[in-house]
């Protein structure tokens, strides 16, 4: 597979020759046309498969779509992620691929100014890349909604478990409307994230790095 198969449009394929990839990984290969078709997905990738791009392409995708159908305020899609410095690593990203659609990014995570961020959230994103109990805080007090979220992402779900946050992870899940699509990813395929795919993903489709 090479980037053209992907269908992108020009706008967003000049991104990607910029960033010098010369070819698609094989977590992109196989997750991108997934995402793509709308479907819920399990991703078993660990950090640098390219699993973060196999999602965030995808994802500016959606988002373009979403916007022109629905008008609205909260973020269309919300990456949830276990630390601060995954958080700065996908907002980077998400800004460096969501420039060329001048979307916006906003990161919110745990030790981080609660003000700042709800100020940047206030100000307007379709992108909020988050931990899950900052997330869940900004949410309680009303800095931004959900309720436009269509597009939702839990990355190293496994690592989340491990850090205590699955309830967290099932606030948020619980908290976005049903119509959307999920994708998970994680580095491990143990039961308790194969119980959480069943819980919170509909029909997966399976991709293992
Ligand atoms: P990730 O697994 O998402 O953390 O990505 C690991 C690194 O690979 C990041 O620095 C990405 O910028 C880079 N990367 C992502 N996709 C590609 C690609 N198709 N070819 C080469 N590098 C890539």
């Amino acid at each position: 597979t090479s980037f053209a198969h992907f269908g992108f449009d020009e706008q967003l394929m000049h991104q990607i020759r910029k960033s010098e990839y010369t070819q698609p990984t094989p977590i992109q290969c196989q997750g991108v046309p997934i995402a793509l078709s709308g479907r819920d997905m399990i991703g078993i990738a660990k950090t640098g498969s390219g699993k973060t791009a196999a999602f965030i392409w995808p994802m500016l995708v959606h988002i373009m779509d979403q916007k022109e159908l629905e008008a609205g305020e909260g973020p269309i899609a919300v990456i949830v992620c276990p630390t601060r410095e995954l958080c700065q690593q996908i907002h980077a990203e998400c800004k460096r691929f969501g420039k060329v659609y001048g979307l916006r990014s906003v990161a919110v995570y745990g030790g981080g100014s609660m003000w700042e961020q709800a100020k940047a959230l206030q100000e307007g994103a379709e992108i909020v890349v988050c931990t899950p109990g900052r997330l869940i805080d900004h949410v309680k007090k009303k800095a931004t909604s959900l309720q436009r979220v269509t597009y939702l992402v839990f990355d190293e779900a496994d690592r989340m478990f491990d850090m205590g946050f699955e309830y967290q992870v099932r606030s948020i899940a619980s908290h976005v409307r049903p119509d959307r699509q999920t994708l998970l990813f994680s580095a491990t395929f143990r039961k308790k994230i194969e119980k959480l795919a069943r819980d919170i993903l509909v029909d997966p489709i399976r991709v293992v790095q």
